[in-house]
């Protein structure tokens, strides 16, 4: 398990190393759960469930029962009688029988990925202990050297594609702290894990073939396929379908090398598939602003756009007490409800969400590139005090929201727009600001 160390690095969980020349990778922490319903494309792993109004980092997606865990050995032998079923689905996908056994020559069945794959939906950290990591010194300064050394190369990225070089840059410091943290295991046996693993298997089997079909087609060879223990490989964390559909051969050597040490094709596909998803280059992500006193809170919400001229009419204004710049229309985001910090978010913020829809993600990408192009931090406070709600407390609110009469329709620990909704309505009726924050704080009034 020497992997185990780095694996461990990856692991979404906010990992907290104390680096001390490099910072960890740090991502919300559902990201590797898809579930294919939810799924809004994301690159890097596997879908966040993320609804759109979530206040916070997604959960999990719809893990509502956790399934048993398989006893190592019995999924050892089970797995390999589905190895064989799988090879003759793969062949029939074309898929060459060379190949496919090259790539599963002594592939065991790896109980970590799964442990991995378990234990996302129990952690979930504040949006302001993502950003702390998010936009650390360390990720800033090394944010900022990284568009030094690679300037030309970006500037060219930047000139093809239309998109910004800082937004690049920002995702590829997230996802592997520059190149850093790639993955080291292996991705045909971690996807064919989590493929043979029931939970999401019709969403991995695709993965694989996918997989396989980059294996084949000579971009990569075995000993360099390598990726996250769920699959998301290279310097900006692909998985095989957003590779196959967005990765770009930018150096021109014919093969369209994410994994190796130059990141040129890597940072050039992560453009490219920014610019396929809408882009708009030289716009803001999102601008910190101000709510006046007496704002309605309903008005918070991703489905109300306004011109960023109407919002300075009801107060909405920038920090400096000045209208936004009308770079299009725009949300209020309160990703802490009203005691924390508040945006005005663009279309970029949606293009960014395309790679993870955890808000905490996309607003840590856009605030790093934010800082790495010499921003200051965000300046509202948050409410440091409130601790992330578990999902055993997630699942609890929504029982007793539904109990009381405002109905989740669903309880499953996602807090999505239903429960932002149902919160909203409980706040109302006790008088309390209705932000929709789903906090700790909320969950004792219930009680
Ligand atoms: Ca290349």
């Amino acid at each position: 398990m020497r992997y185990q160390v780095i694996a461990a690095v990856l692991a979404m969980i906010g990992s907290a190393v104390q680096a001390q020349t490099v910072d960890e990778t740090t991502r919300p922490v559902s990201r590797s759960g898809a579930d294919s319903e939810v799924s809004r494309s994301a690159v890097s792993l596997v879908s966040v469930t993320a609804p759109r109004n979530s206040l916070r980092p997604a959960l999990r997606p719809a893990v509502t029962a956790k399934p048993e865990m398989l006893v190592p050995a019995a999924a050892q032998s089970g797995f390999q009688d589905w190895i064989k079923g799988f090879r003759t689905r793969a062949l029939r996908k074309g898929i060459s029988d060379t190949v496919f056994d090259r790539a599963f020559n002594g592939v065991q069945y790896d109980a970590d990925v799964i442990r991995r794959d378990r234990n996302q939906s129990e952690f979930t950290k504040t949006i302001w202990d993502y950003l702390d990591s998010a936009a650390s010194d360390a990720r800033v300064n090394n944010g900022k050297a990284a568009l030094r050394k690679h300037g030309a190369l970006l500037d060219r990225i930047e000139a093809q594609y239309g998109v910004d070089k800082d937004i690049v840059v920002a995702i590829w410091g997230l996802e592997s702290a520059y190149g850093t943290f790639r993955g080291s295991n292996p991705v045909i046996g971690s996807l064919a894990t989590l493929a043979y693993d029931a939970r999401r298997s019709d969403f991995f089997e695709e993965q694989l073939i996918q997989a396989l079909k980059i294996l084949q087609s000579g971009d990569v060879t075995l000993p360099n396929f390598k990726g996250s223990w769920a699959g998301a490989m290279g310097h900006t964390q692909f998985i095989p379908t957003s590779y196959q559909s967005l990765a770009v051969d930018f150096d021109g050597d014919g093969k369209r090398d994410i994994w190796s040490d130059d990141p040129a094709d890597a940072l050039a596909s992560t453009a490219n598939y920014l610019a396929k998803n809408g882009w708009i280059k030289g716009a803001p992500w999102g601008v910190e602003v101000r709510i006046p006193q007496g704002f309605d809170y309903t008005l918070a919400n991703r489905d109300i756009k306004r011109m960023p001229s109407e919002w300075a009419r009801i107060g909405v204004v920038d920090l400096e007490g000045k209208a936004v710049p009308d770079h299009g229309s725009a949300s209020v985001l309160l990703p802490a409800g009203a005691k924390g910090a508040a945006f005005l978010i663009f279309k970029n913020f949606d293009v960014i969400e395309t790679y993870n829809t955890a808000d905490a993600y996309v607003i840590g990408v856009g605030h790093l590139s934010d800082r790495i192009t010499g921003a200051g931090p965000i300046r509202s406070d948050w409410p440091r005090e409130d601790r992330a709600l578990t999902f055993d407390e997630r699942i609890e609110m929504q029982r007793l929201l539904t109990a009381k009469g405002f109905n989740t329709k669903k309880i499953d620990g996602k807090i999505g727009p239903l429960t932002i909704n149902a919160v909203r309505m409980f706040q109302t009726s006790i008088g309390d600001i209705p932000d929709g924050y789903a906090s700790l704080n909320i969950l004792k009034k219930l009680r």
